[in-house]
């Protein structure tokens, strides 16, 4: 609320709001006073606990998502001329790391009740050129993996998890990521977790692993900690042509904390889910987004898809919620339809340009009041009378 505002006038309602408090603030401070503020002992000690959460073999913590999923495809080996499967229903980054890593997006649609990728719609657009798949677990909501690495493993096609939106979402009973041979993990404040900006490589594989810890840090063989552990440093040597893909000791400060937190903040977005799911159930032009039979989202987004009997279209609902007060927004996007790829190969994506034209998504964080939720129902509810 700002200091202009009525006293009357409702408080606005924000679609997200990260949950940041007083331990982040000491974790910060504190790493601040020691002097080392790059990447050095709490990234190696949030690696260490993200790994030990999240039942990964290997954590690299880097500076995004969008950079974890550059480094995944690059070391599992995507290069020039290589097709990737991706779904167009995601943010753009998706598609983005696929051409950095110098290969083709080929986008796939998506399932129309989980928004995302299912082995059939991947099928579909196969090619002997195709060398990985990017499944993304879309709003939080889990991708069904193995049925998808049953259908690429035996083709040796390499399946990357866009886990950017899972951390605290489950599939079949352990958390997402667990079962990829690689996972790229987000924490943007938009995200469950948030370090400000920061990403997360999560593999099976030992080499992928050693490799992504180079590759992050300029391929150096000697890593800047190292060196700055003796007072007579090693020379170092560059081992290939790297990137600067580091996390910084004040990110990963955060990251421990907010880890921490991971349970508790899922399990009060999944009762705040629940109240939406038992509010909207009367209005049966609205379908929101729910549970998978295999797994448990986080929610990470509350994504609701308009009918076409509802009698307000989407656009008109985002009209009624801003006035009052309540900051929606348009549903995931379509990627296919951004300018950056008016000229890449795509088939008819019915679903995507259904999904990403008639649904919206919902204020859901950890913060969020009944009351608060109360009065984004009542908005929505109106829009039916
Ligand atoms: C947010 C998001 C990303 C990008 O994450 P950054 O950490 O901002 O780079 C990538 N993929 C998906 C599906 C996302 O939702």
């Amino acid at each position: 609320m700002t200091a202009t505002a009525p006293e009357d006038a409702p408080s606005r309602i924000n679609v997200m709001v990260p949950w940041l408090g007083e331990e982040e603030v000491a974790a910060v401070a504190e790493v601040l006073r020691s002097g080392w503020v790059a990447q050095g002992p709490r990234v190696a000690a949030f690696e260490e606990a993200f790994a030990r959460s999240q039942l990964a073999v290997h954590a690299r913590a880097v500076s995004s998502c969008t950079t974890a999923l550059h480094l995944a495809l690059v070391v599992a080996g995507v290069g020039p001329g290589d097709e990737v499967v991706v779904p167009s229903f995601s943010f753009v980054a998706t598609a983005n790391a696929v051409v950095h890593a110098g290969g083709r997006p080929v986008f796939a649609d998506v399932d129309p009740v989980t928004g995302n990728l299912t082995s059939e719609s991947i099928e579909r657009v196969l090619t002997p050129r195709t060398r990985a798949v990017v499944v993304v677990d879309q709003g939080g909501v889990p991708v069904d993996l193995d049925d998808i690495r049953a259908r690429c493993d035996p083709r040796g096609i390499v399946v990357v998890e866009d886990a950017a939106c899972g951390a605290g979402s489950t599939y079949r009973g352990h958390p997402v990521g667990a079962g990829a041979e690689v996972a790229a993990w987000s924490f943007h404040p938009r995200k469950v977790l948030t370090t400000g900006e920061g990403g997360m490589l999560t593999t099976e594989h030992d080499a992928w692993a050693e490799r992504a810890r180079l590759l992050r840090e300029h391929a150096m063989n000697v890593s800047a900690a190292e060196r700055h552990a003796s007072v007579l440093a090693p020379a170092e040597s560059y081992l290939e042509v790297g990137f600067n893909y580091r996390m910084t000791d004040l990110q990963a400060a955060v990251g421990l904390v907010q880890l921490a937190r991971l349970p508790q903040v899922v399990r009060r977005r999944r009762d705040l889910a629940a109240r939406y799911a038992a509010a909207l159930a009367d209005l049966p032009g609205l379908r929101p987004v729910a549970d998978p039979s295999y797994g448990e989202s986080n929610f990470q987004s509350y994504w609701v898809e308009v009918l076409p009997e509802h009698p307000v279209d989407r656009d008109g609902l985002l009209v009624a919620l801003a006035e009052a007060g309540v900051s929606a927004r348009r549903g995931i996007m379509a990627i296919h339809r951004q300018p950056a790829y008016a000229s890449a190969q795509a088939g008819p994506l019915p679903v995507t340009e259904r999904l990403t034209d008639h649904t919206l998504i919902l204020p859901l964080f950890h913060q969020l009041t009944e009351g608060e939720q109360d009065r984004v129902v009542e908005v929505l509810v109106g829009t039916t009378r």
